[in-house]
């Protein structure tokens, strides 16, 4: 059986024109098996995020914020459908299991806590989804990807467990093909084995289409996108900016790797595992294929940008001054782990180790901690790390114009730096 998975992301179902563009796609493949995975719509999983953390807090706002959920969500109903009420009775029925966890005292576990609210955004866009869907006579059906991808319990950033989830999606997803052409099903959740809900990370939709990709065998993967295809850049940043027709597996992983948003950076290997091709195309112009990326080998491709803002240098001596050893090296590395500090660019010298990461400040904090009294840190914030692939001189003097450049390491296709935006400097020209 040849099925295709299709993943359409928040911005793609943002509003009721979202969805009428969805169900206009999806009738153009109503003759062929598609796994359909979505997000939640537009910006709900910030305002699930609010939610916990009013809900942890205990400020006694969290049902008033979850209520402007629900509102936004069934004035989106009213708009995309006749006769609304069983699609409302349905988004009731699901948002009552979020009401039963603010009745309660905040759970000890955070992260526990999040993935329980902050799921219930998949579920909800998934059965607007399938009943829309359904409206349009498409032979479809909507399905609980709880049911089929099995995580650990590693909350807000679940390992899958392949094999079950494999067994589960031959015994559960396949058997649906035989009765309907679409599944519509929920992007970024999983579940544990004792049936607690799990998230794969923000933006984790993308990797629940590789995931289904695998476990089907499918043909093809497709990504519906509010950009025409894979980008040299960022197209809010920079003015000028291409698409990339193809891309290797290769490249896709490295640019996700160094921080490019376009596709989430566990989608890839799956799929290059079983050498399914991906398509990163608009949603807005379905005829058009945008980029794919399969497994191309000798492509020449033009400087690709990839900026990662929001990033800290930190900078860690000894305080006897005695050289950064290996002995200290591997202290230093074993507390960035636990404390989940990404390394995204590093240097040591004599004396010191410097480290680029992610600048989230509580963990920051709580690593600095860590490392105790035998080393001194110093922490420089407000940084960014821009990457070049491909680069050639001109594209490498026009990114440095305007910037401090802290740190610098040049590979023999990549190109990245660590810098500050010194004040009042506009970026315009690029690639
Ligand atoms: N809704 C989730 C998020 O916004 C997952 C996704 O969009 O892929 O992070
Ligand atoms: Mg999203």
């Amino acid at each position: 059986m040849l099925i295709k998975v299709f993943k359409f992301g928040g911005a793609s179902v943002r509003d009721a024109e979202g969805f009428r563009n969805v169900g206009t796609i999806l009738k153009k493949f109503a003759e062929e098996k598609i796994a359909v995975v979505v997000s939640a719509m537009g910006k709900t999983t910030n305002a699930l995020e609010e939610v916990v953390k009013s809900h942890h807090a205990r400020d006694g706002k969290a049902s008033g914020l979850l209520d402007g959920i629900r509102n936004s969500h069934i004035s989106l109903i009213s708009e995309l459908f006749a006769e609304p009420a069983d699609v409302i009775d349905d988004l009731n029925e699901t948002l009552v299991q979020v009401e039963w966890v603010l009745d309660e005292e905040p759970h000890e576990d955070y992260d526990y806590s999040y993935d329980q609210i902050v799921s219930v955004g998949e579920l909800l866009s998934s059965q607007i989804l399938a009943a829309y869907v359904k409206s349009l006579g498409i032979s479809s059906k909507w399905l609980d990807i709880r049911d089929v991808i099995l995580t650990d319990n590693t909350y807000r950033d679940a390992r899958i467990q392949w094999e079950a989830t494999q067994k589960n999606t031959k015994e559960k997803v396949l058997p649906l093909f035989e009765e309907v052409n679409h599944i519509i099903t929920q992007g970024f959740i999983g579940s544990t084995s004792e049936n607690f809900t799990t998230t794969l990370g923000r933006e984790g939709s993308d990797y629940t289409a590789a995931i289904l990709s695998y476990c089907l065998d499918a043909s093809s993967m497709h990504i519906w996108k509010d950009v025409p295809g894979v980008l040299t850049g960022d197209p809010r940043v920079f003015d000028e900016v291409i698409k990339l027709p193809r891309l290797s597996y290769k490249e896709a992983i490295e640019m996700t790797y160094y921080g490019a948003k376009v596709i989430h950076p566990k989608t890839i290997k799956p799929i290059q595992n079983k050498q399914i091709p991906l398509y990163v195309r608009p949603f807005l112009d379905p005829s058009s294929e945008g980029t794919v990326i399969s497994d191309e080998k000798e492509l020449s491709y033009p400087p690709v940008i990839v900026i990662e803002p929001d990033q800290a240098l930190l900078h860690i001596s000894t305080n006897d001054f005695s050289f950064v050893a290996e002995h200290h090296l591997s202290m230093i590395f074993s507390l960035l782990a636990k404390y989940r500090l990404k390394v995204n660019m590093m240097r040591n010298t004599a004396i010191s180790f410097s480290v680029c990461v992610n600048n989230i400040p509580d963990r920051i904090k709580k690593f600095e901690t860590a490392l105790g009294h035998e080393f001194k840190m110093v922490t420089d914030p407000d940084l960014e790390l821009i990457t070049i692939r491909h680069y050639n001189e001109d594209v490498l003097k026009d990114m440095k114009k305007n910037k401090l450049i802290l740190f610098e390491e040049k590979l023999s296709d990549t190109v990245q730096m660590v810098v500050r935006n010194l004040p009042k400097m506009k970026r315009k020209e690029m690639v």
